[in-house]
């Protein structure tokens, strides 16, 4: 299993290419740019069957349109933040000056739902707070990993105070959702460098359970 991360864009957005299961097909997390998913995933001789949004921020869905169109993969967010991918007053996309072309979700997500792709069974768990319909995807098999979006950072979380965010609902989702996971995690997070669970746990200030000896 692998799990490449591309810097995309100038907001300076993680994607995410998980292949490595399924010989040739890959599944791409928040498609912040085109370019650099596109030519990474050609130049690998990979296929993108699904595209994962965290939210449906601008950030993390710039490049979303056009990888759909080059490879026919099917899209997948959270119902709630799904009008995202067509709305800029939701996407903040209006508000950051963007322009992005407007696309639909092929999957709309509820939380508990297993989406089965590339090989690989990723399970969604909603943890709203950065924005309402935002979930991290945690695959359990062949290694423990989440993709947190813009919910839990290395020592951080995400912000709580843009349009549809909501601080004590992220403070749940972290703690109540997030950190009480059995066992310890690797954690890709759409900003920032990839971390644990359990460093998280012990060291994130925004942890219930920060300093507290094992
Ligand atoms: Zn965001
Ligand atoms: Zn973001």
């Amino acid at each position: 299993m692998e799990v490449k991360r591309l810097g995309t864009g100038h907001w300076g957005t993680n994607t995410y290419v998980l292949y490595g299961k399924t010989p040739g097909e890959c599944v791409v997390i928040d498609p912040a740019g085109d370019t650099p998913v596109t030519d990474f995933i050609a130049q690998n001789g990979l296929r993108c069957t699904h595209i994962l949004l965290t939210h449906t921020h601008f950030d993390h869905i710039m490049g979303v349109a056009a990888l759909k169109a080059a490879t026919g993969a099917l899209v997948c967010a959270h119902a709630i933040d799904a009008p995202g991918l067509h709305d800029p007053a939701v996407s903040l996309a209006k508000m950051a000056w963007c322009t992005i072309e407007p696309c639909e979700a092929d999957v709309v997500l509820q939380d508990g739902d297993t989406v089965e792709a590339a090989g690989f069974a990723l399970h969604v768990l909603h943890t709203p707070g950065h924005t309402a319909g935002g979930v991290c995807y945690v695959l359990e098999e062949p290694e423990k990993v989440i993709f947190s979006g813009d919910t839990l950072f290395y020592r951080s979380v995400g912000r709580s105070d843009l349009a549809y965010g909501d601080e004590k609902a992220l403070l749940s989702s972290v703690n109540d959702r997030l950190f009480t996971l059995e066992g310890d995690y690797a954690v890709y997070p759409g900003h920032g460098p990839a971390t644990s669970l359990a460093a998280e746990r012990l060291n994130n200030p925004f942890s219930y359970q920060r300093g507290r000896t094992q």
